[in-house]
């Protein structure tokens, strides 16, 4: 018996789509149906053997499904889950993958009158700057992390099964409390998106940003890349953890006036202190 006979995957991108193949190589789905809006993306996934068959109805997609997984950007969940409602299996589990999860409860919840006991709120730490059926790929979860963001409501049955198809994948699975998954994914994710996407903004908008890009090394690229990420989910993640974003990006404007200062002031020794502190927490992080 697979650990999911029917899986409805509502967006066939880069997240979506890997899980599926994870779970495909693993033999450890019956069918996959997959749900987008358009129809090429669709056909590339049918065309991979990401799944079996596509929709363009949320609705009809869910009906016999055991295990429906949002893998659309944040934004679009209300909706997707408002279409959904009335036709989910009594038993079929929901979960998502969505980097924000506040925000991204708050609309399941609005859409449904209240959190499904079958739902689990879930984001795995994992991914590239491509997106679509077309960057998905079995192995991106193989020893990555996964945050589960359980809430009083959730079934144990509901948050064990959402666990166990994770750990097919490869993936490395924690618990947190919702809060403080969207404080720490701030920091660590949301907020250096913005550093690199801001960066590279003001670059190319200078009117010598020809020569800029011609010149830039190793380091620029490795610190932009992530500017290549899809604009439509940042957009939508900057929007739903706001306020944690703000307050990460305050905590950063901070440090970077004292950098500003120490510059100023030909203060070395703060200017030493500052990088070595930060070489030191890096060299212990990419060990
Ligand atoms: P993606 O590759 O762009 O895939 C998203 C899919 O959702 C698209 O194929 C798109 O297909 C569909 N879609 C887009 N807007 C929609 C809407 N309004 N209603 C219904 N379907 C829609 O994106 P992804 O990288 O897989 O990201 C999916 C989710 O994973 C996001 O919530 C993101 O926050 C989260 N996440 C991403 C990463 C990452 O590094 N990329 C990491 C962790 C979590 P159609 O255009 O055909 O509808």
């Amino acid at each position: 018996m697979p650990a999911v006979d029917r899986l409805c995957l509502i967006g066939v991108g880069l997240i979506g789509g890997s899980l599926a193949l994870a779970l495909k190589q693993a033999g450890e789905v019956g069918s996959v149906i997959g749900v987008g809006r358009g129809a090429a993306n669709l056909e590339e996934a049918l065309r991979i053997g990401i799944i079996d068959e596509a929709s363009h109805d949320p609705a009809s997609a869910v009906e016999g499904a055991d295990m429906v997984v949002l893998a659309v950007p944040v934004g679009a969940t209300g909706r997707v889950c408002e279409q959904i409602r009335d036709h989910l299996d009594a038993e079929a589990v929901l979960t998502d993958v969505g980097s924000v999860k506040g925000d991204v409860v708050a609309q399941v919840s609005a859409a449904f009158g209240g959190v499904p006991a079958n739902f689990v709120p879930g984001h795995p730490i994992a991914g590239t700057e491509k997106s679509g059926a077309s960057a998905a790929f079995p192995t991106l979860y193989h020893d990555r992390r996964v945050l589960l963001t359980p809430l009083p409501e959730t079934r144990p049955e509901a948050l064990a099964r959402v666990r166990r198809v994770w750990e097919i994948a490869g993936a490395e699975v924690e618990t947190m409390d919702v809060a403080h998954h969207d404080a720490v994914l701030a920091a660590t994710s949301h907020l250096p998106h913005m550093l690199a996407f801001g960066l590279v903004d003001s670059l190319a908008r200078r009117e010598d940003s020809g020569e800029i890009f011609r010149y830039a090394a190793g380091g620029f690229r490795d610190f932009t890349r992530i500017a290549s990420s899809d604009p439509v989910m940042w957009r939508d993640i900057c929007l739903h953890n706001r306020q944690a974003l703000l307050d990460a990006m305050a905590r950063f404007e901070m440090e970077m006036a004292e950098l500003r200062q120490a510059i100023e002031n030909g203060d070395a020794d703060t200017l030493a202190e500052i990088f070595s502190r930060a070489k030191a927490a890096r060299d212990d992080f990419a060990r």
